[in-house]
């Protein structure tokens, strides 16, 4: 296992109990599906219910919760209360990757100083699952290459204000398109 799955296995996740406690957590959860533009079919079947007027239990709700950690666009839900120990199935697998398209294909730094909006490179951007803390991961990566901070990148349909498309993402992309 590398040092980068042992940190996950560290991480905190929501609990039942977490949603059961905190009265906040389920309205938070909801607001974030109501806004939700991806595809992933979880939250896809989780929005719909919102939608429908569906109540969302409290299973779904820590399920949400978690995905919205892994989401770079999401709030941040409030810390959690307590810690958590936890046993792993040793034989379970740390993480797996899954199919996944992924179609805001904007990638830029919530930095203020960021200038570029990159093109997302769906073919080498990849979803993770974790199940042991039932978390997604998503590493984007983007045609030009460059890496931008995890805690300040975000995945838009648009470019955002302020921001230029990134000259050399889109020679990389004509390079690769085009031959
Ligand atoms: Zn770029």
């Amino acid at each position: 296992m590398s040092s980068v799955e042992f940190a996950y296995l560290k991480d905190y996740r929501y609990t039942d109990q977490d949603v059961r406690e905190h009265p906040y957590l389920e309205p938070l959860a909801r607001s974030y599906l109501q806004s939700y533009g991806g595809d992933f079919s979880f939250l896809v079947a989780a929005k719909l219910l919102v939608e429908s007027g569906g109540v969302l239990s409290t299973a779904v709700t820590r399920g949400v919760l978690n995905c919205m950690r892994a989401d770079p666009t999401a709030p941040v839900p409030p810390a959690r209360s307590r810690p958590v120990l936890r046993t792993v199935n040793p034989r379970r697998p740390a993480r797996v990757r899954l199919k996944a398209s992924f179609k805001r294909p904007w990638l830029s730094s919530r930095f203020p100083t960021a200038r570029y909006a990159h093109e997302l490179h769906p073919g080498l951007t990849e979803l993770w699952w974790f199940p042991h803390i039932e978390r997604y991961e998503w590493y984007p990566r983007v045609w030009c290459g460059v890496s931008l901070s995890r805690a300040q990148q975000v995945n838009t349909w648009e470019i955002p204000e302020g921001r230029t498309a990134c000259l050399r993402c889109a020679r990389a992309k004509g390079e690769i398109d085009g031959g």
